[in-house]
């Protein structure tokens, strides 16, 4: 199939770059906090590397709830100031930064004769969680039972005395992600996934690099850099034993699990379900299906390790019972599954919390290693670990970093809305692109969809639907194989494209994609 124009460097070209050019900093860990950091340093103009032994938002970062959200539970603990700063950058991102991928979302919370909330409280809670965004995505209020089941008829309406409403956002967060990777190709930085640190570089008592493994080839090569961060998620404290063997732990894992089901009817609004006095469960229509979870329990394993179990999938189900019909709930209806670990503080060693839920810390080589807060304040959190790097004792990033302008939007910014008609009306009548198609890349790609339509215009073939369950099409595997460092098909499948989600990735479609990646 036709190669895209420009494409980026070659991962052989990758890695001669990295083994010659010493970095100002190398990033280990491409999940969205490394990323997030390996763009701010880009921006400050910092000589910035950043790898990942899988593929980037590989692990926890594809596998959220999807929410862009300023946290309701949090007001639950009194902690108003954090929601209020969370929501702030949730209207910069679905505003500024990344309008094309980040869409607004109605949250309904069922009141139950019984349930763990009254009315008076929940509504009180929902104004003052709206009031906190400046009521930008209206007033949060209580709504009656016909109310909300206007807003999503598969509501169980039994015992059901009012609703809470409130407004939040959604993403999917794998697609945000490798948005995000190319924001920071964009700005300079140089990355490569499937190339696993595999050990430090030490100049003295101080990391200076890492040496690397090429997960792909099994090819070795390494990295030097004045300053080196760990932001490998789970990983965390596996790499700060590499730097000290004996750390101690800074953190504790905590499993969450979600599933996917095919949705008959159309969702207005997602569902915020109370289990109980402090956790709720979420029903979220997302890319045409129904998302469901979370559980929280704690973990030990291998993180490579973790997955939804079949007590995981059910325990799922019945939370959501709790008020979502069963005839939305059969598990005949299931299309994936899928488990990511929240990093939790916890342990000795912790110097500073750049923001609740975040760990910071210094090792004795001078490694910087960050781990645990929201997706939602990804920018937020990038920008206080770069502050931090550039304060440390000695300077090791020297004094002249510039000022990040304060709002970079993400690559391919425009209005979705515009993008799908464009896309729509473009071509003549009886060749013209499905509405849903062009929806879809709208919404998945902004602008950076008229490049996809180019491809099919050079070859027709490429506008087609790689599974007709799905809106998916073959422009979008060769541009993630030539544009967004897909190299595998799970990449592609699970991660560029949404077929993996929607149960689409058939034994034909992976080897058919196989065949695209080798091509
Ligand atoms: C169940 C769940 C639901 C969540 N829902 C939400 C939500 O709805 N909204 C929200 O705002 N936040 C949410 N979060 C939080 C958010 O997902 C995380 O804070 C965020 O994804 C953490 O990103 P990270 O980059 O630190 O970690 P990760 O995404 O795990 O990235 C770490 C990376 O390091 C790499 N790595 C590990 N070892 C090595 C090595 N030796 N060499 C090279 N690379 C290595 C890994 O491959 C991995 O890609 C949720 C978290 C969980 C667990």
């Amino acid at each position: 199939m036709t190669k895209s124009t420009a494409a980026p460097a070659t991962r052989a070209e990758t890695r001669a770059e990295l083994s010659r050019v010493p970095y100002d900093l190398l990033v280990i860990g491409g999940g969205i906090l490394g990323t997030s950091v390996t763009w701010m340093a880009a921006q400050a103009g910092l000589r910035v590397a950043m790898v990942d032994a899988g593929d980037f938002a590989g692990a926890t970062s594809s596998a959220s709830s999807k929410l862009v959200h300023g946290g309701l539970r949090y007001l639950q603990t009194g902690n108003v100031k954090l929601v209020a700063e969370n929501h702030r950058e949730r209207r910069a991102l679905a505003g500024d930064i990344a309008p094309h991928l980040v869409k607004p979302l109605t949250f309904v919370v069922p009141i139950y004769r019984g349930g763990p909330h009254g009315a008076a409280k929940l509504g009180a809670g929902v104004f003052l969680y709206s009031a906190l965004s400046v009521f930008g995505d209206g007033v949060g209020k209580v709504i009656t039972p016909q109310q909300a089941q206007a807003r999503v008829p598969a509501l169980k309406t039994d015992g059901l005395r009012a609703a809470a409403v409130y407004g939040d956002h959604q993403m999917n967060d794998s697609r945000v992600a490798v948005m995000t990777v190319r924001a920071a190709v964009d700005a300079g930085a140089t990355v490569l996934n499937h190339a696993e640190v595999v050990g430090l570089r030490k100049t003295g008592a101080t990391v200076t690099g890492a040496e690397l493994r090429d997960r792909l080839d099994g090819g070795e090569f390494g990295v030097s850099a004045r300053l080196v961060l760990n932001a490998t998620g789970p990983w965390v404290d596996h790499l700060r034993r590499m730097e000290d063997p004996a750390a101690e732990p800074s953190i504790r894992l905590s499993k969450g699990a979600h599933v996917v089901l095919r949705r008959h009817e159309p969702w207005k609004a997602a569902l915020t379900i109370p289990i109980d006095k402090y956790r709720v469960s979420f029903a979220i229509p997302w890319e045409d299906h129904l998302l469901l979870g979370t559980t929280d329990e704690p973990y030990e394993g291998d993180p490579a390790d973790v997955r939804p179990t079949e007590a995981d999938v059910t325990q799922i189900l019945d939370e959501a019972g709790h008020a979502v019909l069963d005839s939305q709930l059969r598990r005949e209806d299931l299309t994936y599954s899928f488990a990511g670990l929240r990093v939790l503080p916890g342990g000795p060693g912790r110097v500073a919390a750049a923001k609740r839920e975040t760990v910071l810390t210094r090792g004795t080589g001078g490694m910087l290693s960050v781990a645990g807060g929201k997706w939602t304040t990804y920018r937020h959190i990038g920008r206080v670990v770069l502050d931090t790097l550039a304060h440390l004792p000695g300077r090791p990033l020297g004094d002249d970093l510039a000022d990040i302008l304060p709002a970079v939007p993400l690559p391919g910014l425009a209005s979705p809305d515009a993008v799908a008609m464009r896309l729509w009306t473009e071509r003549d009548p009886g060749a013209r692109m499905d509405p849903l198609v062009a929806r879809h890349l709208a919404s998945h790609y902004g602008s950076i969809a008229f490049d996809l339509a180019r491809l099919i215009r050079d070859d027709p073939a490429l506008g087609e639907r790689i599974h007709p369950g799905g809106p998916d099409i073959w422009a979008q595997v060769v541009y993630a194989r030539d544009r967004e460092w897909a190299v595998t098909v799970d990449d592609v499948v699970r991660r560029r494209t949404t077929l993996t989600v929607r149960g689409l990735d058939t034994p034909d479609v992976r080897e058919r994609v196989a065949g695209v990646l080798t091509g």
